[in-house]
C-alpha cells in the first residue's frame, strides 16, 4: 500500500494521522509526506524566540526526525511562506500535488478536510488543493484509489466547537496498538521540542493514549451509519 499525506506545516502529520501511520508502516505501507511549508511563523514556547529562518530550520529537522520515528519512506517541504499559503496561486499548488500523487503513485491519500481542524488558512488552502489534484488525477487514470480527512472524535469535536463538520465527524476508525501510539506521542515531544501546542499535545496523549485513529473518507462516499475501519478496506476484504 501506498500512502500520501499532504499538509501544510511541520507537526500537522503528527497531531493528525501519525498513530495509523506507524501502523501501516510497520505493516510495509509505503508512506510519503508533502508540506506546503516549514512552518517558520509557529508558535516557540523558546525564549528568547528564534527568527522565522532559524525556527523554520529547525522544524525541518523536527519533522524529519518524526517522519523517520512514524516510517514514512520520506518527505518533501514546498517551501510556500508559512501563513501565505492561501496566497499560492491554486493551479500551482494543484499541479505540485498532483505531481506527487503520480510519482509516489499514491493509492490512499490523506489530507485536511473543508476547516482544516482549526480553521487555520494554509490548512483550508491544502485541502481545496488536495481534492481537486485528487479527482484529476483519479479521472485520468492514477493509482489514487482513497481520500481521507483528519477527524477527531466526537467528544472532542464538541470540546474544540467543530462537531457538524466533517473533521469533527469521523466515519473511519482506524485500531491502533499501544507501540503505533507512542510513536505518535515521540513524533509530537519532537516537534514539541520547539513548538508548545506539539508539546502540550505530547503530554495530553502521553496521559491518554488514544488506541484508535479516527479520519473522515470523503472518497468512495461512506453510507450514513457505517463505519471503516482500515484503508483499503474493500480490496483487503473483497467485500462491497
Ligand atoms: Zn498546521
Amino acid at each position: 500500500m501506498r500512502i500520501l499525506v499532504v499538509y501544510a506545516h511541520p507537526d500537522d502529520e503528527s497531531f493528525g494521522p501519525a498513530a495509523a501511520l506507524a501502523a501501516y508502516a510497520r505493516r510495509g505501507a509505503e508512506i510519503w509526506g508533502i508540506f506546503a511549508s516549514r512552518g517558520e511563523r509557529g508558535e516557540s514556547w523558546l525564549s528568547p524566540a528564534p527568527s522565522p529562518e532559524e525556527l523554520g530550520r529547525l522544524r525541518e529537522q523536527d519533522l524529519r526526525e518524526a517522519a523517520a520515528v512514524l516510517g514514512f519512506a520520506g518527505i518533501e517541504i514546498l517551501g510556500y511562506p508559512d501563513g501565505e499559503v492561501d496566497t499560492v496561486p491554486f493551479r500551482e499548488l494543484e499541479r505540485r500535488v498532483r505531481a506527487a500523487l503520480r510519482r509516489y503513485r499514491a493509492e490512499v491519500v490523506i489530507t485536511f478536510g473543508p476547516f482544516g481542524i482549526t480553521g487555520h488558512p494554509d490548512h483550508r488552502a491544502v485541502h481545496r488543493a488536495v481534492v481537486a489534484a485528487f479527482h484529476r488525477a483519479r479521472l485520468a487514470g492514477a493509482a489514487v484509489q482513497e481520500l481521507y480527512y483528519d477527524a477527531v472524535p466526537p467528544a472532542r469535536a464538541g470540546e474544540m466547537g467543530i462537531a457538524d463538520l466533517p473533521c469533527g465527524q469521523p466515519n473511519t476508525w482506524i485500531a491502533v496498538t499501544e507501540e503505533d501510539a507512542r510513536a505518535q506521542v515521540t513524533a509530537l515531544w519532537l516537534h514539541g521540542r520547539h513548538i508548545r501546542d506539539a508539546r502540550e499535545m505530547a503530554e495530553r496523549l502521553a496521559r491518554e493514549p488514544a488506541l484508535v485513529a479516527t479520519f473522515y473518507r470523503a472518497w468512495p462516499e461512506v453510507r450514513s451509519g457505517e463505519r471503516v475501519t482500515a484503508f483499503l478496506q474493500n480490496e483487503a476484504t473483497g467485500a462491497g
